[in-house]
């Protein structure tokens, strides 16, 4: 599984980062820093919650098979 952001919807309020801290991190200036775009099994249910959790819906996940490239601003 890989993860996109849409980083126009993003707030940076770091729900993501507090279910899922080895994939999101949201640095000093409030941006959302991706650590990793591929997910090993272990990951995706925390990534999985984080994705449900995400109050503007700008988290994505993708099969590897399907994966567009990261949206970037
Ligand atoms: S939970 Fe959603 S809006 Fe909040 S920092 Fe993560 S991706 Fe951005």
């Amino acid at each position: 599984m890989k993860i996109s952001v849409d980083y126009e919807k993003c707030t940076g309020l770091g729900i993501c980062e507090s279910l899922a801290p080895d994939v999101f991190e949201v640095d000093d200036s409030g941006a959302l820093v991706l650590l990793k775009e591929s997910l090993s099994d272990e990951e995706r249910e925390a990534v999985e919650a984080a994705v449900a959790a995400c109050p503007t819906e700008a988290l994505r996940l993708h099969s590897v098979v399907t994966t567009p490239s990261v949206a970037r601003p």
